[in-house]
């Protein structure tokens, strides 16, 4: 049996290596799946890798805007859904896509099998909602795999270890299923298909000459997945990067090449100065008086609140900010505290994400001239090795993103 226990030990079973080099992980979002035509041609491709020689895993995400109807549902009934069976709720959407995906590759006349997360071994902690994977016991899906079966697992839920309840991983949460799984069987690299075609250096709406990036580091995509690129989940790229995960961001419509997410060493690399800007269009910002941070800061990640800037701006006074979706925990935590505090949801960030950063002097500079040169003031800087970001007025967000992608000609290759 091959069981990966990730937080104790970051390596994956000694035999998953050897077991895993013909096998690939390939997860298809939401629009991907969003129709049966759509799930025909998905069972295709799966089906392609397997005729390519490939031993194959698909994870789906939930059928088109499923989940946000399971969750629209879930709020017409109560204002504060019960955490367990909301993830009951949830976790449906991803066994539909699945299993009809495996009833169309049997059609095409290869054997398949569909299992919910808890049948994959997808072992979770108990917080409902934003469970965090703890082990994954392959032996199922590596029986299934001996079986010369393609294997569909049902993304973004697990089952806690603790209580036997469903889990679900967060929004997104499906990217996350598919590293974990490609860790634990030890696959050759993790395909992410989406409705884009790779990792952009904006976003194309905003900036139209934005360039997909052919390749970027782990810790590149972790700033621009904090800063807001949509398109893989924060805690997936952290699962990859903490478990030597190749990642392929690329289209489920083209059979072009997308974009690679790996490690500095890696060869892909153009090592470029600055990747991308990516941005938020809302991301609140919390002004809060007479408490000390540690307390505070306990309190909030007590909470799961994901705190991103944090500014002591003098002794009695703390400035954070923390997602929009983060936004009832903070207020209730910040009411339960009894402390004075005011909040601002009119302020989005822009955020210019690079590992050249490290060894060029004068970005920051730059960044600040050309935010200056088009009249925009931030209102809050935050900074990390190879991110600066700005909060600037939501209105300003797509003006700033552009000057700046302009500036840093992030355009040209
Ligand atoms: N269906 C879930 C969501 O919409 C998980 C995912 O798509 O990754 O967030
Ligand atoms: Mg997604």
């Amino acid at each position: 049996m091959t069981t990966t226990e990730f937080e104790a030990v970051p390596e994956v079973a000694a035999d998953a290596v050897a077991r895993g080099r013909d096998l690939i992980v390939m997860k298809f979002g939401g629009s991907s799946v969003a129709d049966t035509d759509k799930i025909k041609g998905v069972a295709r491709r799966l089906v392609a890798a397997r005729e390519a020689g490939n031993r194959v895993v698909g994870v789906l995400s939930a059928m088109g805007d499923t989940t946000d109807e399971l969750i629209r549902l879930a709020h017409e009934i109560s204002d504060r859904p019960q955490p367990r069976e909301y993830d009951m709720l949830l976790s449906v959407g991803e066994r539909i896509s699945n299993a009809l995906c495996a009833m169309a590759i049997t059609d095409l006349g290869y054997e398949a099998i569909s299992f919910t997360g808890s049948q994959a071994g997808i072992v979770t902690d108990t917080v409902h909602g934003k469970a965090k994977i703890a082990e994954v016991r392959a032996a199922r899906i590596n029986e299934a795999l001996d079986q010369e079966r393609i294997v569909l697992v049902a993304g973004f839920q697990g089952v806690s270890a603790d209580s036997h309840d469903v889990t679900t991983l967060g929004r997104g949460g499906s990217d996350t299923t598919a590293v974990a799984l490609a860790a634990a069987l030890g696959a050759q690299a993790c395909e992410i298909y989406t409705d884009v075609e790779g990792v952009f250096t904006a976003d194309p709406r905003i900036v139209p000459n934005a360039r997909r990036l052919a390749a970027v580091t782990y810790e590149e995509m972790l700033e621009l997945a904090a800063s807001g690129a949509k398109v893989l989940q924060l805690r997936s790229v952290e699962f990859a990067r903490n478990h030597d995960v190749r990642l392929h961001v690329r289209s489920t419509f083209s059979q072009a090449e997308g974009t690679w997410i790996v490690d500095e060493e890696d060869e892909v690399l153009e090592k470029a100065i600055i990747s991308g800007v990516a941005h938020t269009a809302v991301e609140p910002l919390y002004r809060v008086r007479e408490i000390d941070a540690a307390t505070l800061f306990q309190r909030l990640a007590d909470a799961n609140v994901n705190v991103d800037t944090i500014l002591q701006v003098s002794t009695d006074e703390i400035v954070f900010s923390a997602p929009a979706e983060d936004a009832d925990a903070c207020e209730d935590v910040l009411g339960q505290l009894g402390v004075e505090w005011s909040m601002r949801e009119d302020l989005g960030k822009v955020s210019l994400v690079g590992a050249g950063m490290k060894s060029h002097p004068g970005i920051a500079a730059k960044t600040f001239a050309t935010l200056e040169g088009i009249g925009v003031e931030s209102k809050v800087i935050s900074t990390s090795p190879i991110k600066i970001a700005c909060h600037v007025r939501t209105e300003e967000v797509p003006r700033a993103v552009a000057a700046l992608h302009d500036a840093f000609e992030l355009e040209v290759a």
